[in-house]
């Protein structure tokens, strides 16, 4: 059978007991501008995803309840989970706004995986990405939020540039 959208075939090997699913339902996760929205629009359940903050920089700030994180409860996987261990973030942003963002990526420490391990999932995860951002320009404006400020107040799991 196909793997999911995000799944990285090497996650069983690495003895981490898919730990990732634990920090996102400590921490929390960050729904880009409007993905709830189409997550509704396409049925998808959204039950196993608590609100915190319906509007965290444009965005929604949610922390998972799910039973069974294998399949998030047979409901929606936000593309921040997708993503993990990787996270976007906009080239241009060290030289100012640009019309034509590009998106790079960082890696999250808590992940055992290396970030040359897996460059098919980096590279879907960065077309993700970019895609996003052209369709939905305050997607991007987001990301530079998160290029000036390092980390946000919640998560002190820290990124390398990759
Ligand atoms: S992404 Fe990293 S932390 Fe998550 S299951 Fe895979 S190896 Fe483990
Ligand atoms: S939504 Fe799915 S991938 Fe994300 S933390 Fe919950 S169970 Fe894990």
């Amino acid at each position: 059978m196909a793997q999911p959208a995000g799944s990285i075939p090497l996650c069983p090997h690495k003895g981490c007991a898919f730990k990732c699913c634990n920090f996102k339902q400590m921490v929390h996760i960050l729904l880009y501008p409007g993905e709830i929205d189409e997550a509704r629009a396409q049925g998808r359940s959204l039950s196993h995803l608590e609100i915190v903050d319906g509007d965290y920089h444009g965005g929604v700030r949610v922390k998972c309840r799910a039973h069974d994180t294998s399949t998030c409860d047979n409901g929606y996987k936000p593309l921040d989970c997708v993503s993990y261990p990787f996270f976007p973030e906009l080239a241009s942003s060290q030289n100012g706004n640009s019309s034509n963002p590009t998106v790079t990526l960082c890696k999250g420490s808590s992940c055992p995986i290396q970030g040359h391990e897996i460059p098919q999932h980096e590279g879907y995860v960065r077309d993700r990405w970019q895609e996003l951002i052209q369709r939905k320009p305050e997607v991007a404006t987001r990301l530079h939020w998160f290029d000036f400020t390092s980390t946000d107040d919640f998560d002190s799991e820290s990124y390398d540039r990759y």
